[in-house]
């Protein structure tokens, strides 16, 4: 895809600090392309789940630094608990204080965590997912909503997975919050879409990023439920995939940035999978 565009572009990203993650492709695919971009993660510790990895505080600064490097577009960071309502309307003040106005929101935030049976699954794992990515998703639509309704333009960005189209064993919690995150996209388009604001979702299949890989993460879950080694669950997922490969990380952000484009005026409400053919409905 071209770099030239006739338009510069303000926008906001969750969850993108982790190097190797899909959030922080997103923000070098948009820098590179000349925009400005507000990069966000929680910055601490998940209180409920101290031994979940999120990424190391300093990770936002680390990912500010890396995007100004890659210019030409600017960067800065803003920490934002996506569970928390007025810590994301504070991230969206700061993106219009910085650079006047917000473009884009990409609603990116997720959790990898739960993934056991159903009914083995806790009230906090299930209010964790919920609260990350439906809640989450909600706050950031409802907050970039408000400012892009004021303007007339703007488009908002739901990651949701191939797991918000279809149920997979293990993850009931995580594709609870990830149908949830589609049905927020489909109405919040039909009803921003009269005032120039366009809602879309990007569903990835397996992406390969460090959240694959963590104890606890979708490899590990998969591997206690088969039996297989890890090698060989990647191995028996690869086969289910037309394209034979994983996606990765820049896939993602390609995706996102064609679907802020130009090219995409036309385009709302969509689900797009980005899965090598393993996902087609
Ligand atoms: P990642 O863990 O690198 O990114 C998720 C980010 O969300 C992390 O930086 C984490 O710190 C952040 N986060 C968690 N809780 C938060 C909170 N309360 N507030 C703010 N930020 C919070 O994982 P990734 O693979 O880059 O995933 C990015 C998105 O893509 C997620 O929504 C994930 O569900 C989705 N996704 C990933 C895959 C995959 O295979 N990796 C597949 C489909 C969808």
């Amino acid at each position: 895809m071209s770099d030239e565009r006739d338009d510069q572009l303000v926008v906001v990203v969750t969850g993108a600090s982790r190097v190797g993650g899909i959030g922080l492709a997103i923000g070098e695919r948009f820098v590179r392309g000349g925009h400005d971009v507000v990069v966000s993660d929680i910055g601490r510790p998940l209180e409920s789940f101290p031994d979940y990895e999120v990424p190391p505080p300093d990770a936002l600064a680390a990912a500010v630094d890396a995007l100004t490097a890659i210019g030409p577009g600017r960067a800065i960071g803003h920490a934002c608990d996506v569970t928390v309502a007025d810590e994301v309307d504070a991230l969206a003040r700061r993106a219009i204080d910085e650079f006047g106005r917000i473009d884009v929101f990409v609603n990116n935030a997720g959790v990898s965590l739960g993934l056991k049976p159903t009914v083995e699954v806790t009230d906090d794992e299930w209010d964790r997912n919920l609260g990350v990515m439906a809640t989450g998703t909600f706050y950031g639509t409802r907050a970039a909503g408000r400012h892009m309704i004021e303007r007339g333009s703007g488009c908002i960005i739901n990651m949701s997975s191939q797991a918000g189209k279809t149920g997979w064993p293990l993850l009931s919690a995580y594709c609870a919050a990830k149908f949830a995150i589609i049905g927020l996209t489909q109405a919040s388009a039909l009803e921003l879409g009269p005032q120039g604001i366009r809602v879309n979702a990007v569903c990835p299949g397996t992406v390969d990023t460090p959240l694959l890989d963590i104890d606890g993460g979708p490899m590990d879950a998969f591997t206690k439920l088969s039996g297989a080694s890890r090698d060989e669950a990647r191995r028996r997922q690869l086969r289910s995939i037309p394209l034979r490969r994983f996606a990765t990380a820049a896939n993602i952000a390609d995706t996102v940035y064609f679907l802020a484009s130009p090219a995409a005026s036309f385009i709302t409400g969509e689900s797009i999978n980005v899965t090598g053919g393993e996902e087609v409905h």
